[in-house]
């Protein structure tokens, strides 16, 4: 492609900064960033609060975070945040220790097999699923990987393997399908818990390409990452450090594609470009407070991009950061296990401590209010039920100092994965000079986005 094509990237999270670093680093210059609120980071938010920033959004990375890393190089920055740690607790409050052998007895056997279970499932993953990890999603439908390796040198890799048809069921199926149910007891913890739905509804391609057996290990062995300044910091950083820093407060009106270029009205203006990536949102059921808009509400949507973008759906996470008196401060983190359940919608799933050497700082917690098949739970009464729970829990909030309820992974259901929505999308890449990026096209966290706009730039500019 011409070095000097006109490139408008919507969005200044992860994927759309990520975008103009890896755009640079190709030696295209000549891009935008459109970012509707005030400052960048999109998820990765990380307000300050008695002199520390604390997350409202994204917390931690793991060491094969490769492009998250490639940011952190290109800015002179590293992984520098207090250290994780996290206890357990059961639904009625009291500390709980499930994978401890010698205080579960009657549970040994469970354990054992659950142990035996993983084990079995590392061997399927790297020999009936190789291919499974690629980031992005080409080809599993129709039992095909092609993506990039998640091995340091991230080079391209591609083949066939039927059996990665298997991950376009649910996971808790998937696990039933290779006698692996029990693995889900370890799965479920940085995943529900972290918002990414729950297993009945959730096709397998996500869960394990995030939680791929690595990563997911790492999670066990509390092997992570966190920044000092929290996560908004890294891209903060890079913001600075692009030759086009994010155009803040940029409210998109309309994006007209025709004659090859994209007219993009932004604050009341027409600017011209060439190509368009969106990290945007693609399409929002229903309205949100918070005005976020789908792609399809501003764009001259085409009949194939309707079509497909209705099918996604999205998580309602909610974030509460609270305040506590001093003894009332719990002394780490905790997952509640028995709350991760669709029966248990609404109810607090972790709570996050993330300064251990004070006692002045917020406590974060963790919530969903929607299942594939059951009502959404309204906002205010998923908030009372966690602050409820707080107290159940012997850690009674006594303010609360900010929340919201997020937009949080967009995805589909297992029916579309499987009728081959990704390879419909990629086919779509590039077709209305537009690109699609973003959280939908991969998965919901800082690496697997920044990754897929690493690709994207790799595949076709
Ligand atoms: C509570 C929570 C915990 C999380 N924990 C982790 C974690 O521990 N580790 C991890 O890796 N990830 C975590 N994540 C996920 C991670 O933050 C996201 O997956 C990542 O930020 C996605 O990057 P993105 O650029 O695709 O989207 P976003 O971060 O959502 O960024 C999109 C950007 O586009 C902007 N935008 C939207 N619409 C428009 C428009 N019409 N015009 C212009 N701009 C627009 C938004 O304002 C936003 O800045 C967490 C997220 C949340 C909410």
């Amino acid at each position: 492609m011409d070095k000097n094509v006109r490139i408008c990237i919507i969005g200044g999270g992860p994927a759309g900064l990520s975008a103009g670093m890896y755009l640079e680093q190709e030696g295209y210059e000549n891009y935008t960033i459109l970012e509707r609120l005030d400052r960048v980071g999109g998820k990765c938010w990380s307000p300050t609060y008695n002199g520390r920033r604390y997350e409202m959004g994204a917390i931690m990375g793991v060491p094969s975070y490769y492009a998250v890393h490639d940011a952190e190089v290109f800015c002179g920055i590293t992984h520098d945040g207090p250290k994780l740690n996290r206890n357990y607790k059961n639904g009625r409050g009291d500390v709980i220790e499930p994978f401890e052998p010698k205080k579960n007895i009657f549970k040994i056997p469970r354990l054992l097999k659950m142990k035996k279970q993983i084990k079995l499932l590392g061997e399927l993953l790297e020999t009936k699923y190789k291919g499974y990890d690629l980031n992005g999603h080409r080809g599993v439908a129709e039992g095909r990987y092609d993506g990039f390796a998640v091995t340091p040198g991230r080079e391209p890799v591609s083949g066939t393997n039927p059996n990665l048809k298997d991950l376009c069921l649910p996971f808790s199926e998937f696990c039933k399908k290779n006698g692996v149910e029990l693995i889900q007891d370890v799965w479920i913890g940085p995943f529900t818990s972290f918002g990414y739905g729950y297993f009945d509804e959730i096709p397998a391609a996500y869960v394990l390409k995030y939680l791929d057996f690595q990563t997911c290990m790492n999670f066990v062995k509390i092997n992570l990452w966190t920044w000092k300044n929290g996560t908004q910091y890294i891209w903060e950083q890079l913001n600075e450090h692009i030759k086009h820093p994010a155009r803040l407060n940029s409210n998109i009106e309309k994006v007209e594609r025709r004659d090859g270029k994209v007219y993009v009205t932004v604050n009341g203006a027409v600017e011209e470009y060439d190509k368009i990536i969106i990290t945007a949102p693609l399409h929002i059921p229903g309205t949100r407070a918070d005005g976020q808009k789908g792609m399809d509400e501003y764009f001259d949507v085409r009949e194939d991009e309707k079509e497909l973008f209705s099918k996604i759906d999205y998580e309602r996470y909610d974030v509460l950061a609270v305040e506590t008196r001093p003894e009332d401060h719990p002394e780490i983190s905790y997952y509640v296990f028995d709350n991760m359940t669709p029966q248990t919608l609404g109810h607090l799933m972790v709570y996050y401590r993330r300064w251990k050497d004070t006692k002045d700082q917020v406590i974060t917690t963790y919530a969903l209010r929607k299942h594939k098949d059951r009502p959404e739970i309204p906002y205010e009464t998923c908030k009372q039920m966690v602050l409820d729970d707080l107290k159940t829990m012997h850690n009674p909030a006594s303010n609360v100092i900010n929340e919201w309820s997020v937009y949080y992974f967009p995805h589909v259901f297992s029916e579309d994965y499987a009728a081959g929505w990704y390879d419909k999308v990629e086919a779509m890449q590039g077709k209305y000079d537009t690109y699609y990026a973003g959280e939908v096209m991969s998965f919901g966290d800082m690496d697997e986005t920044a990754e897929y706009s690493r690709e994207l730039v790799k595949r076709f500019f």
